[in-house]
């Protein structure tokens, strides 16, 4: 076992990750530790922009995005943290350019912008352009954008090193940030690194589902680490379906589409959403369009033998267009399903998209162990974190947004902890956690499978606990996760050996998941109403009197092992908004 030392350690090499090494390496001895290679990220991904309010091709201002924000979070948004986000959008954008990044233009040189759900003039009058774009390969921009950066700023990476432990001391009664322990995938060593502030960037968790956007490795080991530590996860229960996923394999086709133009029809050729979502049609936030789509296909208006998905019509728009403004999606239609769509709609379903629950924080990015509490030198931003900006329902163009803006805030709270603070004492054989279920896994002779549990996992989640839930359909999803969770243990995995054995990772990766599932599963049976993307069909409505509250779910072990989750709520903070219903 290798010992590091540095001042700020950062978990992750996504957007957030490496907005706050930029601010952290400029301030105090930093390294990023990352499970992937850092431009493999998942931000690499994201395809259709990042939300500010620049006003460069229509009248804007932040406190309408503000507003947007709030109302697309069904209200359970933290509004003085959609404040910042709103404010600081305009600079983070301009920051981006200033480092390199080739946003599309206007004619007029400036900075050109685009449609988005949700997003909307004065209080939802009609549409909006305001989300920055490069084509459709925003996410991908910012990440080789960022990277450069990182490299130039002399940022020192580690590599496919995947931390498994979050470590803490309690120094006078406090639990502080002592550092994390990392399994280095080329070589099998673990290695402890020591830090005065670690900020977690580590990503988000839909890999419990079977049709998701997600990358295979977005399986939550931050969110998971920090649970198994005893510190609380806030508003699991809401995870955002995006509307158009690729049918049967969820491979997302940006919203960016529909801000261009595109059309959601069904198999009459019925542009649905206008019934649903009158003034922004098919811009209505996500958790609106997503189910919009399950009651067409309900109601027997899918498309197909089986009318199991709907269509999204691009055949209006000109080439040019699409050849200009979309390259990626059109490409992906005619890879994945055979289908041009210059002349033939793109069939569509709903895909597991985002987790808006995470590590709680306040809006220096500081985390939260209780509802008042921060745990001093831990820090966390991006997906994995819950600010909370996004509530109940992101907005599209709001994540690339948060992971600069909160990115930016953690990495420079985090140095400027770190250059006051002491290192704290490490746990005694810090590594000891690690190493046995490192050891454990390896030695293992169950006879249980890694993708059998991962399959009947995403099954369960997908069949239970996705669009529209009820209390019966979230019970049965708990009763498959606990049974998931014992034959869990009987897992055991092929490669015995030490070098690049991504086998023994995806072991540890399925522990966090079905951790994470649960914590989803009872936060959603607890919460007895309807908001943003948590539906309960047998509780439809919002109800404001008893739910107006986030989460907070805990970890607890008995003195007997057995481990329980316990459920407490925290106070939303709400500024200039209240709460209204929520109409598209
Ligand atoms: C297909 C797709 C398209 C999207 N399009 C948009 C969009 O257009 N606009 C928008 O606003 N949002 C979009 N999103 C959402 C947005 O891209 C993500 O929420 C955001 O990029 C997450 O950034 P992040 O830095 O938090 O995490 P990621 O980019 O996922 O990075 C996570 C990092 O953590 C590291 N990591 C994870 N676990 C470990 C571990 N155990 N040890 C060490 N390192 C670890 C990984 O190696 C990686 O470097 C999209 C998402 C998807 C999936």
């Amino acid at each position: 076992m290798q010992i590091h030392t540095y001042d700020t350690v950062i978990v992750g090499a996504g957007g957030a990750g490496m907005r706050a090494a930029i601010e952290a390496t400029q301030r105090s001895r930093t390294a990023v530790l990352t499970k992937l290679y850092p431009t493999r990220s998942h931000t690499g991904a994201a395809q259709g922009g990042m939300a500010a309010a620049l006003a460069n091709v229509e009248d804007d201002n932040w406190e309408w995005h503000t507003f947007d924000t709030v109302k697309g979070g069904d209200y359970l948004v933290d509004q003085d943290a959609a404040e910042i986000l709103a404010k600081e959008a305009i600079d983070s954008v301009l920051d981006l350019e200033r480092m390199g990044l080739p946003f599309n233009r206007t004619p007029d040189g400036l900075i050109d912008q685009r449609r988005f759900g949700g997003h909307s003039r004065n209080h939802g009058e009609a549409p909006v352009r305001r989300s920055c774009y490069a084509a459709d390969r925003t996410g991908h921009m910012i990440l080789q954008t960022l990277y450069q950066n990182c490299v130039k700023e002399g940022v020192e990476f580690f590599n496919e090193f995947y931390v498994l432990d979050l470590l803490l001391t309690t120094v006078d009664g406090v639990r502080r940030t002592a550092g994390v322990v990392a399994y280095e995938l080329a070589t099998g060593e673990l290695h402890v690194f020591r830090a005065k502030a670690v900020v977690f960037a580590s990503g988000g968790n839909g890999k419990f589902y079977k049709v998701t956007s997600n990358a295979h490795t977005l399986t939550g080991d931050g969110q998971a680490a920090a649970f198994r530590r005893g510190l609380p996860l806030e508003d699991m229960e809401f995870f955002q379906f995006h509307p158009t996923g690729i049918w049967k394999m969820g491979i997302l086709l940006t919203e960016g589409a529909r801000g261009e133009g595109g059309i959601l029809r069904n198999k009459d050729g019925e542009r649905f959403m206008e019934k649903y979502a009158p003034v922004m049609k098919d811009l209505a936030s996500r958790d609106v369009v997503s189910r919009s789509i399950y009651t067409e296909i309900r109601e027997g208006r899918g498309c197909g033998p089986d009318g199991d998905h709907v269509h999204l019509d691009l055949t209006h728009l000109p080439p040019e267009q699409l050849d200009a403004k979309l390259p990626d999606i059109t490409e992906f239609a005619r890879t994945y399903l055979g289908i041009e769509p210059y002349t033939d709609p793109i069939p569509i379903q709903p895909t597991a998209h985002y987790a808006m629950g995470g590590i709680p924080t306040n809006v220096r990015g500081e985390v939260l162990s209780t509802n008042t509490d921060v745990v001093p030198g831990l820090y966390a931003a991006g997906e994995v974190a819950c600010v909370s900006v996004h509530g109940a329902n992101r907005l599209g163009t709001n994540s690339l947004l948060d992971i600069n803006v909160f990115g930016r805030r953690a990495g420079i709270a985090a140095a400027e902890y770190a250059a006051d603070a002491d290192l704290v004492e490490l746990p005694e054989d810090p590594a000891r956690f690690v190493a046995d279920e490192v050891t454990r896994m390896r030695g293992a002779t169950g006879n249980e499978r890694v993708t059998v549990i991962r399959r009947a996992l995403q099954e369960t989640m997908d069949r239970n606990a996705m669009v529209f839930r009820t209390e019966q359909t979230l019970k049965e999803a708990l009763e498959d996760i606990t049974a998931l969770r014992k034959r869990y243990r009987n897992v055991s995995v092929q490669d015995k050996g030490r070098r690049f054995n991504t086998d023994l990772l995806e072991a540890l990766e399925l522990g966090n998941l079905l951790d994470l599932a649960e914590v989803l599963v009872v936060s959603a049976l607890a919460r007895k109403e309807s908001r943003g993307g948590h539906y309960r069909e047998d509780h439809p409505h919002r109800d404001d009197v008893n739910f107006m509250r986030h989460t907070m779910a805990y970890r607890e072990v008995d003195s007997q092992g057995n481990e329980t989750i316990r459920l407490d709520y925290k106070p939303v903070v709400q500024t200039r908004y209240q709460p209204q219903e929520r109409t598209y």
